[in-house]
């Protein structure tokens, strides 16, 4: 219980931020199966990764032995300009809400980029350039990792291409024009700069492009070019292990006031910020000291780990990269294109998708009309404008907190709030304008996604 009045906003001092990433795999009994390489079927190993990324974020995607990994002190002061974050006690929605909950959000979108993605954009260019690489590659969909990597490329000094989703190129001019004045060069995905990009446009001329066929894009660059190497913004263990500054930082400010989550809540795409906001909270869940409530968010049009399959799948859509074992909706999965919210990879963190499997943390899906309605009920009680994928955590709590109040109960409810929407505002339009439509994908569409999944001897059994 809390002894001390609780400010609206809790702010670490920089002596109290983390000095060392929370690596969750030192607690869990049952480790993700590995990568595969599909052409051999084996699983991937450091040495086989080594010309696609960074050699530091190899060993630590590899590492499920140290629980804490020191955070560099190049990266410390990057994290410095835009960290800590803080951590919000939301009475404005309690009150609005009229529950006897407690809800606190972590706020991650006190930076340009505008999200979480610059926690791992940071540690990835800086371990780049120790390693003397002269450039990165990356993709982009909705812009904000691409802003976040082009504000690291920066600040470290590496050249960096981003492979933006086309049609996410075209509707929002402004995110690319933040990139560029970073410094970045941005390509507009499928281009004809690579053969991935080039067979996808011989294929279906006029395509708006897909995240699937933008990573296939600068995967290819990546192993083409010299002295350059790919950066990813979510999925992978390494990134998890970055996000994992939220979690940290929330658990030290709660703990200033004798604060407990009872139910902790993210969106998840490809499951980074929640895996972080989760991690040192899902140790000690690992270990019997606590049982707390996990929720992860989906959409209900891109709904991989609630209506997805556990199996081994490709990362894009261009069946390039290894095979991960993962809850996924089939590598050829498309949501519906009226879905304007954000989180749409078909896949999902193998971590996420473990401790999901193994029953550590369970998964809600929610319509975007829903998400749009909690958005805007938080923009205009908490000030905030949220990003649309945030929204989706901002709908689960109000609903927990809801459910607290039929069932009165005092919950500590505390969610991510990942990031903020000012170059989402084509989708608070459709929302304003009443134009905004749900699409739920009906089992014959998923029976299609499902049908890309590779029938490969490591899926034997499975499918
Ligand atoms: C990218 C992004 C997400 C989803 O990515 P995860 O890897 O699932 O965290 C959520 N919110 C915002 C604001 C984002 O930019």
């Amino acid at each position: 219980m809390a002894t001390k009045q609780i400010p609206y906003k809790i702010y670490l001092s920089e002596e109290e931020m983390p000095k060392a990433w929370y690596n969750v795999k030192a607690h869990m009994k049952t480790q993700h199966p590995p990568f595969i390489d599909p052409a051999t079927q084996r699983p991937c190993t450091a040495s086989g990764l080594a010309p696609v990324f960074c050699d530091e974020c190899i060993e630590q995607e590899l590492n499920e032995r140290d629980e804490h990994i020191p955070i560099p002190q190049g990266i410390l002061d990057f994290y410095r300009m835009f960290r800590p974050s803080p951590l919000v006690r939301a009475y404005c929605l309690e009150g609005l809400l009229g529950t006897p909950a407690q809800i606190y959000y972590k706020f991650e979108g006190n930076n340009t980029s505008g999200s979480h993605k610059l926690n791992s954009a940071a540690a990835q260019a800086y371990y780049a350039k120790k390693q003397g690489l002269k450039s990165i590659t990356t993709e982009t969909g909705a812009g904000q990792w691409g802003t976040a990597l082009a504000m690291a490329a920066a600040y470290y000094g590496l050249q960096l291409d981003v492979y933006m989703v086309k049609v996410s190129a075209e509707q929002k001019p402004y995110r690319r024009e933040v990139i560029r004045t970073y410094g970045a060069n941005v390509i507009p995905s499928p281009s004809d700069t690579t053969n991935a990009g080039r067979k996808i446009l011989s294929e279906f001329p006029g395509t708006g492009g897909s995240l699937g066929c933008a990573i296939s894009e600068a995967v290819e660059k990546a192993l083409t070019s010299d002295s350059c190497r790919y950066v990813l913004g979510s999925v992978l263990d390494h990134v998890l292990l970055h996000q994992s500054v939220i979690g940290l930082e929330s658990r030290t400010a709660l703990e200033k006031y004798g604060v407990q989550p009872d139910t902790v809540i993210g969106c998840v795409g490809g499951g980074s910020n929640f895996g972080g906001l989760i991690a040192p909270y899902m140790g000690d869940k690992l270990d019997g000291k606590n049982d707390i409530d996990f929720i992860g968010v989906e959409p209900a049009s891109c709904p991989s780990l609630t209506r997805g399959k556990f199996v081994y799948d490709f990362c894009d859509s261009a069946q390039i990269t290894p095979l991960a074992k993962m809850y996924t909706l089939g590598c050829g999965f498309m949501p519906s294109p009226n879905h304007a919210g954000g989180l749409r990879y078909h896949g999902m963190s193998p971590i996420v998708s473990q401790l999901y499997h193994d029953g550590y943390l369970r998964a809600v899906s929610v319509e975007q009309s829903k998400v749009f309605e909690a958005a805007v009920m938080f923009a205009r009680c908490e000030g905030i404008l949220p990003a649309p994928e945030s929204a989706h955590a901002i709908r689960v709590a109000v609903d927990e907190a809801l459910r607290c109040k039929k069932e009165g109960k005092k919950k500590v409810i505390l969610f991510g709030l990942t990031g903020t929407g000012y170059f989402d505002l084509a989708a608070y339009k459709q929302y304003n304008d009443g134009t905004m439509t749900d699409t739920v994908p009906t089992d014959a569409d998923l029976e299609r996604g499902f049908a890309t999944i590779p029938d490969c001897p490591v899926n034997e059994g499975l499918l």
